[in-house]
């Protein structure tokens, strides 16, 4: 490559809003590669049963994104890999990537065979662990690429089922975890969020009272591919919930948890409340909060909800949540309005907690400007661009404009790394 050609691009992060800015990059003429530390693309996502605003499944937009990727020349899509060191030169930056060992490789034609004889079960990942899957399997249906995964740690000694049972002669017990070194023209680090863990939460019974689950479980619990077909039940006792309760701001805005607002958890909790009700008519619900956050359009669902019969929703901080001698859970609130304090039953209550950046863990070997509560800010200068929630908490639809974005960003700084260090060889050449 001479000093001329941009290097490629480096996305961190096959989200919605990796997966973006790796298109919109690439489209625009530009190489791509795009790495990832999960076996397939999509991100958090495709864990969701729907999307407001529209309550369309996720998987219909990511289809869409797979087939430009299948059909772009320009996106290198590296899965089960990281960033785990990089330096800036005259051109950009030269990084290193690790990957996990390939113990599937692209021969796999995802015929299922080997999942079949598999005598190792392992918790499910893309069902938060509610459900257990064979350590050998498609990580979930929709999966690209379409390539099983193997969880080595689960294998029993010397059992080798799965090489015999595949005709495709697609899998390596033996496979090494690999590292290699790429030049890139800039980075952007799409690296999305993970859920605040309601165990933190014991006073509301996050951790301790099983029919205390998260907001990302209750998608789950929605999904067909779920633990349980797409039916809500109650992981204590398999069966229906007749009250459901939504607590807001469950650690967030808190000092003492995540000091900020996610912005989207106010939109999530509305639309499961509909969830809830779509499936079981009969079901109470009550979703107790301090601020009703539906800015724009989201003012539609909020209009939507509150008219939907047997949903009530009370501005109250819900201080605690024990077990009552019957099977209930009760939660004592402040109801803000009524000026008094209440005490509400409720057969399963959902923590409508918050998203925390992945990149509050570290900056990937990189000196990456962060702000307080650890979402990563851009560096023009350096070449280092930020997209989606790791930049800060957003919905899809702002993930989209943020990273299309940040793939302009990226690549007018790969381009001027390039023509400046062609700058510095002319006139060193003169
Ligand atoms: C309960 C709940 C419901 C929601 N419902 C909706 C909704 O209905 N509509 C809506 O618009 N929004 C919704 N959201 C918000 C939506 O989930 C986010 O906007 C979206 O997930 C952000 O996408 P992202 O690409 O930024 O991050 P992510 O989806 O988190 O993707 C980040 C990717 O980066 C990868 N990664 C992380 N670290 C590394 C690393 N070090 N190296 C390599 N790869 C790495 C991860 O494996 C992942 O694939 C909801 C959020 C919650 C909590
Ligand atoms: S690893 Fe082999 S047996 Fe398993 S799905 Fe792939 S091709 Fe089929
Ligand atoms: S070697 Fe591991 S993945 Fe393969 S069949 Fe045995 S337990 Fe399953
Ligand atoms: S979006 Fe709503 S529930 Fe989430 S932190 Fe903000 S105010 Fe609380």
């Amino acid at each position: 490559m001479n000093a001329t050609t941009p290097r490629p691009l480096l996305v961190v992060g096959a989200g919605i809003a990796g997966v973006t800015a790796a298109l919109e990059a690439a489209e625009a003429g530009h190489q791509v590669v795009l790495i990832d530390r999960e076996p397939a693309v999509g991100g958090r996502v495709l864990r969701h049963h729907r999307y407001f605003p529209k309550m369309c499944p996720p998987a219909c937009g990511m289809e869409v994104n797979i087939q430009r990727l299948e059909r772009s020349r320009r996106v290198r899509a590296l899965m089960q890999t990281e960033l785990v060191a990089a330096r800036r030169d005259p051109h950009g930056w030269s990084v290193t990537l690790a990957s996990a060992p390939a113990y599937v490789g692209p021969r796999c034609t995802a015929c299922g065979e080997c999942s079949q004889v598999c005598p190792a079960a392992v918790a499910d990942p893309h069902n938060l662990g509610m459900s257990r899957v064979p350590a050998i399997r498609l990580p979930h249906g929709g999966a690209w690429p379409r390539q099983y995964v193997l969880d080595r740690s689960a294998c029993p000694e010397g059992c080798r089922k799965c090489v015999e049972a595949c005709k495709c002669d697609a899998i390596d017990l033996g496979a090494q975890p690999g590292k290699s070194e790429l030049e890139a023209g800039a980075i952007v680090l799409c690296t999305g969020w993970q859920p605040y863990p309601i165990e933190k939460l014991p006073e509301l019974g996050g951790g301790e009272l099983q029919d205390v689950i998260a907001n990302v479980q209750l998608e789950r619990l929605g999904a067909a591919d779920g633990p349980t077909q797409g039916k809500i039940l109650r992981p204590s006792d398999g069966q229906a919930p007749r009250a459901v309760a939504f607590v807001q701001c469950a650690g967030s805005r808190d000092v003492n948890h995540l000091p900020y607002c996610s912005g989207i958890c106010c939109q999530a909790s509305l639309k499961q409340a509909l969830y809830v009700r779509e499936q079981l008519p009969e079901c109470a619900v009550t979703i107790y909060y301090i601020d009703r956050r539906t800015p724009g359009r989201a003012e539609d669902l909020l209009a939507r909800v509150t008219a939907t019969a047997g949903v009530n929703l009370i501005k109250g901080k819900v201080g605690r949540i024990e077990a009552s001698d019957g099977g209930q859970l009760v939660l004592r609130v402040e109801d803000v309005e009524a000026g008094r304090l209440l005490e509400a039953k409720a057969d399963l209550v959902v923590l409508a907690t918050g998203m925390v950046p992945n990149l509050r863990e570290g900056a990937l070997g990189l000196d990456l400007r962060r702000d307080e509560d650890g979402f990563g800010l851009d560096d023009l200068d350096a070449g280092v661009l930020v997209a989606g929630v790791a930049r800060r908490p957003e919905d899809v639809a702002a993930c989209v404009r943020d990273a299309t974005g940040a793939a302009a960003k990226a690549i007018v700084a790969a381009a001027s790394c390039a023509s400046s260090s062609a700058g510095g060889a002319a006139a060193r050449g003169a």
